[in-house]
């Protein structure tokens, strides 16, 4: 396990690469990003897509855009309506763990005047598919990033709405640049989705199982409409953040002055009041994913932070070791009690995914501290401050 030089991102990370001077590919595109791209072609490309594309009938919505409540859905909404004047329609997928500054934002998202569909699953189904994504690729919030991102496409064929506008392409934010091709890293489909859509190469049909009872008609808005369908609405998912410049202080500093509200507290999982506040079970998403790679939330924030020159490399690291990996125990608490199980059972579901290698162990059995946290090899933790 290596660290990235710039930034504190490990090359545990899927998709990320690092070059000869042992800097990661998402340094290199942040780089890149404020040296070379001419933003206001890109602003122009946006402008020349929405009247070669855009709607030509009055009486129907110009774009959707599917919405959390969360930090990007502001901002899009801010590009959407406030900039472009679009009519857009917005589109909520009912999280795992809702949260009540979440549900606020949300509302916030409404007030500003927007029809807003708020599509609330079978719950029953729901719960069965969370449990099914934790035991299978060990992420209770697969089914979620199926909702999140099939849903809206759904209602974009029905409503015959031309647009879908997401934030930021993952890969740009957070790292794996390199391997997205130009396309990709603007135009959000079913192949960008089967790539890097955090699906853990799982689809919805695999979810079938009459012993469960699922059926394929359960999970029809989380299958991802058929190729015919799309050919014949023709209308395309956009990432936003490929037009324009996605950047926390810049886009907190509008967003606050539409409504959005921070927490008051940092999220379990890191440092940070912004982000991801929507949803309780993403928090458990990155613990896992923490156990999987070894870096959690506080390190892709981090990593973000460093690279915008708002903190330095070394205090990077502090954030990351004091953060990153503890054990989120009034997450794990509150997914126990929605899904009924013990806290022995939830861990016991999380074991066979934890990379053995990267955490100390006594005699086989890996070793916690009493607040439940793994313990990070040392010489990791050596490492990831002398890259
Ligand atoms: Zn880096």
């Amino acid at each position: 396990m290596k660290y990235c030089s710039k930034c504190v991102m490990p090359d545990t990370r899927p998709d990320l690469r690092f070059d000869r001077d042992g800097v990661c590919d998402a340094c290199r595109s942040f780089e890149r990003k404020h040296k070379s791209i001419d933003w206001e072609a890109r602003r122009r490309d946006f402008e020349e897509m929405l009247k070669k594309y855009g709607n030509r009938n009055p009486t129907k919505y110009d774009c959707i855009i599917p919405v959390s409540g969360g930090k990007d859905s502001h901002l899009t909404l801010h590009y959407a309506k406030d900039v472009y004047g679009l009519k857009p329609l917005c589109v909520c997928f009912e999280p795992t763990l809702s949260t009540e500054i979440g549900r606020q934002n949300l509302a916030n998202i409404s007030r500003l005047g927007v029809d807003l569909i708020h599509f609330k699953q079978n719950p029953i189904v729901y719960k069965k598919l969370i449990m099914e994504g934790f035991r299978r690729v060990g992420d209770m919030e697969w089914a979620n990033h199926m909702g999140i991102w099939s849903v809206p496409v759904h209602f974009a064929i029905q409503f015959d709405i031309p647009f879908i506008f997401w934030g930021e392409s993952p890969q740009l934010e957070y790292g794996g640049a390199e391997t997205v091709s130009e396309t990709n890293k603007r135009q959000f489909n079913e192949d960008w989705l089967n790539d890097y859509g955090c699906l853990n190469g799982l689809r919805p049909q695999d979810m079938v199982d009459e012993k469960n009872g699922i059926t394929l008609r359960d999970l029809q808005m989380y299958i991802y409409p058929g190729r015919e369908d799309v050919e014949r609405w023709g209308g395309r998912g956009v990432f936003m953040g490929y037009y324009f410049i996605w950047n926390n202080a810049h886009n907190l500093s509008i967003i606050e002055r539409m409504g959005f509200s921070r927490r008051r507290g940092r999220i379990e999982v890191s440092y940070t009041d912004y982000e991801k506040l929507d949803c309780l079970s993403m928090n458990l998403h990155d613990y896992l994913k923490y156990l999987k790679y070894g870096y959690g939330r506080a390190t892709d924030s981090a990593c973000i932070e460093v690279r915008n020159g708002i903190i330095s490399r070394e205090e990077g690291v502090r954030l990351v070791e004091k953060y990153d990996g503890r054990y989120p125990k009034e997450c794990v608490e509150r997914f126990c009690e929605e899904f009924a199980i013990g806290r022995d059972e939830f861990d016991a579901l999380c074991e066979p995914f934890i990379n053995r290698a990267l955490f100390e162990n006594e005699g086989g059995t890996l070793k916690r501290d009493l607040d439940g946290s793994l313990v990070f090899k040392v010489k990791f933790v050596e490492r990831r401050r002398n890259p």
